[in-house]
């Protein structure tokens, strides 16, 4: 989500303005170690586009010891902020810390918009005309304690702010989408059949090709899916020529297309060089993953424990994925990947609210705080989970986070909220 910082003075009504803005819902104070007092993260809406809004303390540039270490705080919110709302006191007028103030957000670079608070009827408004002066365009006239003027406040912030993409991307179909991947004879096709059985529905493709038609739709747990390019999976198409080639277009056009992946092995044979490259193209592309397992009716039982320890550490890039042995010519077992699918896409498309996730780093990190690297130790300033679809999360950080403490958050988070099925990304904004 994008993120607003409000910033002003001391007792200029910017808790009160950020009050009318949020509505007074979910004021989330973060009170953890790690994590600064004086910054207070919340989340907003305004006709359906959410962003979150950071309320600094009371900045005054010109404060030395607690107000200076505010005005820090302040201008860190500032440089991770997609856009900033400067709160002035309309009654009072420019201040000479309003000039300082507004000489630091101009070096920011980020837009800024300029409330006039305390304009609690149109008398006052004359008044916010004098801060056309700051430079700043024009002064937004609001009553953060009546609400007078907050509406077109808000539609100017989100002006402001950059648009999300729409997190909810599924084709028109409105349909699941899933794609069977794997490299030539480990099965797809006998699993396709066995999912799609006779309640098949072959959805055409582009109209005027008169290829393969390209995806099924089919009804898997009383839910209907649609399973991507399984024109690709068909024997006809099998016995073409350059079908490898062909074959391996075709993956990784469906797994662009598909939300949720199961990536076919065969238990006979030993993990190929081709079974990780497309383990890793639905990783690049963000997927959630199910593994299944297959013909494992050629697994000598006795093989069976060993060949699960083995798969372990093959697939250790993707050990969140649910693994699922099956036989998809008698149909073993092909009813458990079902649950796994709608497992995976949970996960897939699960958000942590910002004070949660914020509160659990906090814990994290107090646990097990980074290393101190060259005499400096970076902290997690923040955190947010800007998008869905793969989980993605952003670390607002005093320095560059080692990979290992990279991990060790990955791993904590899946303990804490689960997210199997999913990979997570996790991204780093260091401001040093
Ligand atoms: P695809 O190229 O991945 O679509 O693989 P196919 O579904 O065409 O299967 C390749 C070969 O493996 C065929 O001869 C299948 O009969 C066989 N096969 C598929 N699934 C199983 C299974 O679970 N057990 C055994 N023993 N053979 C299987």
């Amino acid at each position: 989500l994008p993120i607003l910082a409000v910033v002003g003075r001391p007792n200029v009504g910017k808790s009160t303005l950020v009050n009318r803005i949020i509505g007074r819902r979910e004021a989330v104070v973060q009170d953890v170690p790690g994590v600064t007092r004086d910054r207070v993260f919340y989340d907003a809406d305004w006709n359906g586009r959410s962003f979150q809004l950071v309320d600094t303390g009371g900045w005054d540039p010109d404060a030395k010891g607690l107000g200076g270490s505010i005005a820090a705080q302040a201008e860190i919110a500032v440089g991770l902020a997609d856009a900033v709302l400067f709160v002035v006191d309309a009654t009072v007028g420019i201040t000479d810390s309003d000039e300082a103030v507004v000489r630091i957000l101009r070096r920011s670079d980020k837009p800024v918009l300029l409330a006039a608070n305390k304009v609690d009827d149109l008398r006052q408004e004359g008044e916010a005309a004098s801060l056309w002066q700051l430079g700043l365009g024009e002064p937004y006239p609001v009553s953060g304690l009546h609400g007078r003027g907050s509406g077109d406040l808000l539609d100017a912030i989100l002006a402001a702010l950059p648009e999300t993409p729409e997190i909810d991307d599924v084709e028109p179909s409105g349909l699941r989408r899933i794609a069977l991947v794997g490299r030539p004879n480990v099965g797809k096709s006998s699993l396709l059949n066995k999912l799609a059985g006779s309640d098949r529905v072959v959805v055409d493709s582009v109209a005027g090709t008169t290829v393969d038609p390209v995806d099924e739709v089919v009804t898997l747990g009383g839910q209907d899916w649609l399973l991507i390019d399984t024109a690709g999976i068909r024997k006809r198409v099998k016995e073409a020529s350059g079908f490898e080639y062909y074959a391996s277009l075709r993956t990784s056009g469906a797994i662009d297309r598909a939300e949720v992946c199961v990536l076919v092995l065969d238990g006979g044979q030993k993990v190929s060089e081709q079974d990780i490259r497309i383990l890793q193209q639905t990783r690049e592309a963000g997927r959630a993953l199910v593994v299944a397992i297959n013909k494992w009716d050629l697994v000598d039982e006795d093989r069976r424990s060993f060949l699960e320890r083995e798969l372990e550490q093959e697939l250790v890039q993707v050990q969140w994925a649910p693994r699922i042995n099956i036989t998809a010519r008698t149909g073993w077992h092909v009813d458990r990947l079902v649950p796994a699918l709608e497992k995976a896409l949970e996960g897939w498309e699960t958000r942590i609210g910002t004070g949660a996730l914020n509160t659990f780093l906090g814990r994290l990190v107090a646990e097990h705080p980074h290393p101190v690297r060259g005499g400096k130790q970076p902290r997690i300033v923040y955190a947010t989970q800007p998008s869905t679809a793969p989980p993605t999360f952003v670390l607002f950080t005093s320095g560059k986070l080692d990979a290992a403490y990279e991990r060790y958050i990955e791993r904590r988070l899946r303990e804490e909220f689960g997210f199997v099925g999913t990979p997570i990304v996790l991204q780093q904004r260091v401001r040093e």
